[in-house]
């Protein structure tokens, strides 16, 4: 199932060019009321009202895709959590050059560890990406996201994805600098996630998938998830060895070669297969 949030938070389905609403087959669920829980409310409930969405699908009212605005689909994940060198192809062009290395020598992932970008950096892919800095250097990364569903402390890497709720494109956007991770990649909107989430089910093979980046129709980062060093499984088992995961956190799992800068009026378009493309525009902050 393709889940999506769309317009005035409605929770839909995407069928072939169109989506379904089934916010009602959660209306008999509660909603959270302060203080928050740590998950997120869609990806926590889904399973127990899996069985009626699929009913409201064969008669629910159709909106297509083009006429609807695509939120995050995920609206409050307990965190965001990226891998930064993943890919020996992007450790390689990072060592080469000395404004995404910053005097630093990548190469083992378990080495330099994790990160986390903050909640309030995500959108959709009906949003823009805002260039906070004009004059810093701000590169596209394109990642599949992993989105967990149940939740999960060291967990073994046999048992990792049964702990994934689905899948979703994702840009982990970046500033270059020499400033810790946390706080050069969590500006306002520069995780983007989207278009929708494909649930587990539908992706049997999570690290034998196609990922694509371009700019302005140009192809700037081609690749596909085999090459990723910590594969869905380990990166899963490794986060879990420092935090507990809840249904709704987010695994952005790494980027291949070929990031590079992007400036207001760009038009992204990333794609990652079986999942689909999403396509964000580059503005400048505040416009
Ligand atoms: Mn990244």
């Amino acid at each position: 199932m393709k889940v999506c949030i769309f317009d005035s938070s409605r929770i839909g389905v995407v069928l072939d060019d169109f989506v379904v609403d089934v916010t009602d087959a959660f209306s008999g669920i509660d909603g959270p009321r302060w203080p928050f829980p740590k998950y997120d409310w869609v990806v926590q409930h889904f399973p127990e009202v899996r069985k009626t969405i699929e009913e409201i699908l064969s008669a629910g009212k159709r909106t297509p895709l083009g006429k609807v605005t695509l939120h995050s689909p995920v609206a409050n994940p307990g965190k965001i959590i990226g891998a930064p060198i993943n890919y020996r192809d992007h450790i390689a062009e990072a060592n080469a050059d000395p404004e995404i290395n910053h005097g630093k020598t990548y190469d083992q992932l378990d080495r330099f560890g994790l990160f986390l970008k903050a909640n309030s950096s995500l959108i959709g892919p009906s949003d823009s990406v805002a260039i906070v800095d004009p004059d810093r250097r701000i590169d596209h990364e394109v990642e599949l996201a992993v989105v967990i569903g149940k939740k999960g402390y060291r967990i073994p890497e046999a048992r990792a994805l049964e702990h994934v709720f689905g899948y979703c494109v994702a840009l982990d956007m970046s500033v270059r600098g020499s400033e810790f991770p946390s706080f050069r990649k969590s500006p306002d909107t520069f995780s983007v996630l989207g278009p929708w989430i494909v649930t587990r089910d539908e992706i049997e093979f999570p690290n034998a998938l196609d990922l694509e980046l371009k700019v302005n129709n140009e192809t700037r980062q081609k690749s596909n998830t085999q090459h990723l060093i910590f594969g869905v499984e380990r990166l899963i088992a490794y986060a879990s060895t420092m935090y507990t995961l809840f249904p709704g956190d987010v695994i952005m799992t790494g980027t291949p070669a070929g990031v590079g800068p992007v400036t207001p009026g760009d038009l992204i378009s990333a794609s990652v297969q079986s999942i689909g493309t999403m396509s964000v525009r580059v503005t400048q902050s505040g416009g």
